[in-house]
């Protein structure tokens, strides 16, 4: 037998058994009996057929019996990616649902947001938040948190200790009549942006990166979202905001901006509207509204539980498919009371059903499409698809290992599935005892290594 050329790759990990993630071209592959290894880079270093397990293992130089080998009704799948949650907002999840997003803010989120001027609060929530959201599955989440510097630049470092990819945005917001004390100056929320970006990239951490954060246009004046476009522009960064969430702020914006064209409009002629850009909600943008997200590369983040909770509006996600906008799916936290991804999958689910209710013609999403926004759609939203949303060799190994019938979890399995059944029955019914083991580059990062 030829013996094949040595790898000086070093596998750190193997494991065999069924696969199940999305492509661009196919929202559900499934790859059974797979071996998926894992460099020391926590990178994939290949994925084959597992009938090679005897020449990967002379190739890459491991040995076949510490293969870890997954059980029929277990898979691996990618880790999921929240495109858009408030840190901050997690302590009061679950309450404050009886409001429109205007009134919700001042009556809710802004007093709350307001006490992250106090570090161990601040820290008590980001810990909380983070641990919740890997447990559930979520390996890369884009968070909001206030306008409090030192408390972003703690939930960045938070993230970081516990291992999850994070995108962080210290909050800006130069506007807001309500709740007086929560806004800053323009020119403290630019120097403070740039405090932020300069401080926590200076930690170097890995997987968590800032994201400039405009709240949205109705809590930024004009000036303020033109500096802080030019600045993501200058150091080529994310962007994160709002947009056309609900039908009175979109009127507000038309009288605060009575100059502009649309919504879509203000944030584009402040260089807000980017290739590394998303923006939570957009229920109620024009086609042409979607055509310049489309032109200029920008992402939405679709909140399914949020936009129902706060009663907002229904995006219609197959329109903005049709206009290959970039597209991913969000909590939302706490305008949506949950802050597990496979509730953002069945609220989405719910709501293109609701679609199809009022207009029996809408193309209702499938439940592969919407597995596939929560995965490698979300990394597209983030611009991170060179590095994470789905099973590619090169890209870090961000996963989950899902068992279907996990003892004492809310799944019973009365006969052996397939897996494209077995995933449906975790995304429809499963929950944090179905995910037994989170990887985020190549990482274990649940069971959590702190208490
Ligand atoms: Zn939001």
């Amino acid at each position: 037998m030829e013996t094949p050329n040595k790898s000086s790759t070093v596998i750190s990990f193997v494991c065999r058994g069924t696969l199940v993630h999305s492509t661009p071209e196919e929202a559900l592959q499934v790859l059974e009996d797979a071996l998926l290894g894992v460099n020391s880079d926590g990178k994939i270093a290949f994925i084959e057929r597992g009938e090679e397990l005897q020449k990967l293992s002379q190739i890459f130089g491991f040995d076949p019996s510490a293969v870890t080998q997954l059980e029929q009704h277990e898979f691996l799948m990618p880790g999921m990616i929240d495109t858009h949650i408030h840190a901050s907002q997690y302590s009061y999840s679950g309450t404050a649902l009886d409001m429109p997003l205007l009134q919700w803010l001042n009556n809710y989120t802004f007093p709350v947001e307001s006490r992250f001027k106090d570090l161990e609060f601040a820290n008590k929530v980001y810990t909380q938040v983070v641990k919740r959201t890997l447990r559930n599955g979520t390996t890369t989440a884009c968070y909001f948190a206030t306008i409090h510097t030192d408390a972003s630049l703690l939930l960045g470092q938070i993230a970081n200790d516990f291992g999850q990819r994070a995108l962080v945005g210290k909050v800006c917001m130069d506007r807001n009549d309500f709740v007086k004390h929560y806004k800053e100056t323009s020119q403290e929320s630019q120097d403070e942006t740039y405090r932020f970006i300069k401080e926590l990239l200076s930690k170097k951490y890995p997987l968590v990166k800032p994201v400039v954060t405009p709240r949205f246009a109705p809590s930024c004046t004009e000036a303020l979202l033109a500096q802080l476009g030019a600045i993501a522009k200058n150091n080529n960064l994310h962007i994160q905001s709002h947009i056309s969430e609900n039908l009175e702020e979109v009127e507000l914006v038309k009288q605060l901006f009575p100059k502009s064209g649309s919504y879509t409009d203000i944030y584009n002629k402040c260089n807000l509207l980017t290739d590394k850009t998303v923006m939570a909600h957009g229920c109620h943008l024009s086609d042409e509204e979607l055509a310049l997200f489309r032109e200029t590369g920008a992402a939405l983040s679709h909140c399914p539980n949020s936009n129902i909770s706060l009663c907002s509006g229904v995006l219609d996600v197959r329109n903005v498919l049709n206009h290959k906008v970039k597209l991913g799916l969000g909590t939302d936290v706490a305008g949506g009371y949950s802050s597990s991804m496979l509730d953002a999958v069945r609220r989405a689910l719910d709501s293109s059903k609701v679609l199809t209710i009022q207009d029996p013609k809408h193309k209702t999403l499938t439940f592969e499409e919407v597995f596939r926004l929560a995965t490698l759609g979300g990394s597209q939203a983030l611009s991170l698809d060179e590095q994470t949303g789905n099973f590619e060799v090169g890209k870090d190994f961000d996963a989950l290992r899902v068992n279907v019938a996990a003892p004492g979890g809310p799944i019973d399995l009365i006969e052996d599935e397939n897996p494209k059944v077995l995933l449906e029955k975790f995304l429809n019914l499963g929950d944090d005892r179905n995910i037994m083991e989170v990887f985020v580059a190549g990482r274990k990062v649940v069971p959590l290594k702190k208490p």
